[in-house]
């Protein structure tokens, strides 16, 4: 019985309801409780219905669009046709980004939506628009954007950070490999070198004991700057340990890396570092070089090689570039 009785109630609502999408005052009312503004237009384009939100969105009364071309509503002539365009092509448009006109202020970002209506013979009687402020979407999409920037920003500076030593500004030691060994792929199959120069100050610990660690940075500094001074475009170079720097210069030959080396030499030779109440201290650098193909095949070895030649320079009395171990021969000293 319990049973009978509800689903009898059920029906009968059922019935108010098809009476109620019958009734074109209670559609009228239905369709401005729409919170999204309904423009509909004849086959004239011409507007003929102008409900729900429209009045907010727009700040037009209805008596001043009633009748006047729906494009006038939006501002940007060209944008309107492309969404009419779109519409007449596809049948229906779905948040489609226009810029609306507002009356007594500046155009805004509207989102429309809409569809042709045609009767049961496929004949248009005109097209129905929902209209929606996409103002606040914009503008936290705009601050979205924003912070992806500033993010993207951050990430750039902690990855410099992260591959860069603060005194000098030169790439770490790894970071330093990691770039030369790009380089040196870079060059594979082509008949050009690449020199590595090995660079370590003399005495530096003389430096500080004498003149104090601040002394020492200053004289560390100089000689980052020597080195991207004397350095071309593509060259990398790095802070290989406490005083000690590499450059590894692509398309370079053994000869041009010594030349290299010992244009460093000459200028940090040639440097003042202040020491603090007016007096200026001199320091000099010693400098093992290699190159592939000349002295190695790898990386690995040429980075190897420069190395045992520093000691060798510093061996044959620092203040010079040692470019063979094997011999005697050495630039300048
Ligand atoms: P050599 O001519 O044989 O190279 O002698 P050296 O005194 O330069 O070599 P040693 O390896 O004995 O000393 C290197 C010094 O470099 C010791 C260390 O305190 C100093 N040093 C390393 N890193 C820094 C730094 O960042 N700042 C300063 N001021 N000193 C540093
Ligand atoms: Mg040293
Ligand atoms: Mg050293």
């Amino acid at each position: 019985m319990m049973t009978v009785s509800r689903h009898g109630e059920v029906a009968e609502r059922s019935m108010d309801f098809l009476k109620l999408l019958s009734d074109p005052e209670a559609m009228q009312l239905m369709l401005f409780a729409c919170p999204d503004g309904v423009v509909v237009s004849g086959p004239d384009e011409r507007v003929v219905l102008y409900a729900g939100a429209s009045e907010v969105i727009f700040g037009f009364a209805p008596i001043e669009v009633l009748h006047r071309p729906a494009s006038e509503l939006f501002s940007g002539e060209e944008s309107y046709a492309a969404f009419r365009e779109r519409l007449v092509g596809e049948g229906r448009v779905v948040n489609m980004q226009i810029a609306a006109a507002r009356k007594d202020s500046a155009p805004f970002a509207a989102a429309v939506s809409a569809v042709v209506l045609r009767d049961r013979y496929g004949v248009e009687l005109g097209s129905v628009m929902y209209v929606r402020d996409h103002t606040k979407v914009r503008a936290i999409e705009e601050a979205l954007r924003k912070n992806n920037r500033r993010l993207n920003e951050l990430v750039r500076t902690l990855n410099h950070v992260a591959q860069h030593d603060q005194l000098t500004g030169m790439l770490y030691r790894g970071s330093a490999i990691e770039a030369a060994e790009a380089a040196v792929f870079a060059l594979q199959g082509s008949e050009a070198g690449f020199g590595v120069a090995l660079f370590d100050l003399d005495h530096f610990k003389q430096v500080n004991d004498n003149h104090g660690h601040l002394v020492g940075d200053e004289v560390l500094s100089a000689l980052a700057s020597v080195l991207r001074s004397v350095a071309r475009q593509g060259d990398i170079m790095g802070r290989f340990g406490g005083e000690e720097f590499i450059a590894f210069l692509p398309g370079a030959s053994l000869d041009a890396t010594r030349a290299f080396a010992e244009r460093v030499r000459l200028a940090i030779g040639e440097a003042r570092v202040s020491a603090g109440s007016g007096t200026e201290m001199r320091v000099t650098v010693s400098a093992g070089v290699s190159a592939i193909p000349e002295s190695a095949t790898t990386l690995e070895e040429a980075i190897r090689i420069a190395d045992d030649r520093l000691l060798v320079a510093k061996r044959r009395g620092r203040n010079q570039v040692a470019w063979d171990g094997g011999s005697e021969e050495v630039s300048a000293a």
